[in-house]
């Protein structure tokens, strides 16, 4: 009998301090509901006391999610874990995350308290949080970087205090698996009380071994591994989940542990939340990239033909590829098309919300003659998602470019309500059109970067794009989707535009 290997999905909360990466309520709502599909044991849902709006998001999960326990991150404060345990209050199952550095330069530079002062608020901060909920879990921010004796320390002080699962992040990202493994089995073994609780790693990507450092862990008694949809997550990202599950699975003979995740929904919840945050899937990407299953020299394929196993250590379908069907044309009617958003998770709130998305769909399908799950996504997040009131809107495009002519936008825009029309020069269409839009907007965003992929195949798809601005340090990205890459470009940079008119600051916590 196998121990249960803990999935703590954490792509709602790390994930979404990736640059620009912000997700709306009902993107949150909609990649958490993907994740209970997977049968993922741990959503942390966000960090409750980063602003109302991230209040709001873990509330909104904890209401809908039954099957997976919900989470709130929290550093050790009494404010910060009551909005935690506020948020989570509607869950099924809740757990309080609760984190406080513990590394010699995080303890004097950043909390600038001694370490006795560190052990004592830590003990409080799991008394709050039992007021909520029996499941707390307590992170040991930088552990990567802290001495041993004090983690042995504080360790044992919060699993008196009741903490039931311990993690110890790689929060800069600094470890290599030997020496990680080595010292989560250190503490497993000099910490009295810590057969009492779950052990867990939350390791950064930083040098490229996330994935490497977490599964070494868990050789060495780690039972919970936190990770994230794509690897996303702050810099170079988290452990990613799809690789965590499927190495486990795959080398059984290796791992005494197994998940309860269906494999199955790993694919369509990579493409999710690429899609979601704009951030695409690079083609070699193990599991999820679109290049993982292609057997492409004609040696290889071959030997696959003759016998799958020869080069496949997976099988495609195991992990979702191929689910990605025909779902809509242009014959298909408002039912089914009502039908296939809410299996998607697409939430409609009215017969006119509908019939506009319905409008929209249909004008799609009369440029694009498949259209794919993907699209709808697509489609339903330039609907749905751009914040009211809209402070800028496309009303209507015009591109001019032709072999040795300087290419020309001319662009009319709605700016609160008002008409506004300008006309640019650029390098190329996609130029003249930001030239053109700033022109009016006089927003005097900075871009940062600017990203094309297509949704799905084929020279019909729809181009994503992805247009990342800065503005007096803040950073957005916005997206925009189109079968015109430069009419999607326009409106990416609209959204994000619009992203930076409404978005308040947000606290980002560094676990
Ligand atoms: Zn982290």
């Amino acid at each position: 009998m196998k121990d249960k290997l803990i999935i703590f999905d954490t792509t709602l909360r790390d994930g979404e301090q990736s640059p620009g990466a912000s997700m709306t309520r009902d993107e949150k709502l909609r990649i958490a509901r993907q994740l209970e599909r997977m049968r993922v044991d741990v959503i942390e849902a966000g960090f409750a006391a980063a602003s109302n709006g991230d209040f709001e998001a873990v509330r909104s999960i904890a209401e809908a999610i039954k099957e997976s326990t919900v989470c709130s991150l929290a550093r050790a404060n009494e404010h910060d874990i009551r909005r935690a345990g506020e948020a989570i209050r509607p869950a099924a199952r809740g757990r309080i995350h609760t984190f406080i550095a513990t590394s010699p330069i995080h303890m004097e530079k950043k909390l600038r308290m001694t370490p006795d002062q560190v052990v004592e608020q830590a003990v409080k901060a799991i008394g709050w949080a039992r007021e909520y909920t029996d499941d707390v879990e307590f992170s040991a921010e930088d552990a990567g970087r802290s001495e041993i004796d004090f983690l042995v320390r504080i360790f044992e002080a919060v699993i008196d205090a009741g903490a039931k699962t311990i993690n110890v992040p790689d929060t800069v990202g600094y470890n290599v698996p030997e020496q990680f493994a080595a010292t989560v089995r250190t503490l497993i073994e000099r910490v009295p009380n810590s057969d009492k609780v779950v052990w867990s790693v939350h390791c950064h990507n930083d040098l490229g071994l996330a994935v490497a450092n977490s599964l070494a862990a868990v050789r060495t008694g780690a039972r919970q591994v936190e990770c994230t949809i794509n690897g996303l997550g702050e810099r170079a990202g988290n452990a990613s989940l799809e690789e965590i599950v499927m190495a486990v699975r795959t080398r059984a003979d290796i791992f005494p542990v197994e998940t309860g995740v269906d494999t199955t929904q790993i694919v369509p919840a990579s493409k999710l939340v690429s899609q979601v945050t704009g951030y695409p899937v690079q083609p070699n990407k193990a599991i999820v990239g679109a290049n993982a299953f292609a057997h492409e020299s004609g040696i290889h394929q071959d030997g696959v033909l003759k016998h799958r196993e020869t080069y496949e250590i997976m099988r495609a379908e195991d992990v979702g590829w191929g689910a990605n069907k025909l779902v809509l044309g242009k014959l298909s009617g408002r039912n089914a098309f009502r039908a296939r958003l809410q299996e998607l998770g697409i939430e409609i709130e009215s017969e006119e919300h509908l019939n506009q998305a319905f409008a929209r769909f249909k004008e799609l399908a009369d440029r694009k003659s498949e259209i794919f799950d993907e699209d709808l996504t697509a489609l339903m997040r330039d609907e749905a998602v751009t914040p009211a009131p809209e402070q800028y809107r496309l009303v209507s495009t015009r591109f001019h470019s032709e072999t040795g002519e300087t290419p020309v936008a001319e662009i009319t825009l709605s700016i609160g309500g008002a008409e506004k029309h300008a006309r640019a020069n650029g390098s190329g269409p996609v130029d003249a059109a930001f030239k053109a839009i700033e022109t009016v907007a006089t927003t005097g965003s900075e871009l940062l970067l600017y990203s094309v992929n297509a949704i799905t195949s084929g020279t019909d798809a729809q181009g994503e794009v992805t247009v990342r601005l800065s503005r007096d340090g803040r950073v957005m990205d916005g997206q925009g989707a189109d079968t015109d890459i430069i009419v999607a470009s326009a409106k990416a940079y609209l959204n994000a535009l619009n992203k930076l008119h409404v978005g308040a600051e947000r606290l980002n916590p560094q676990v």
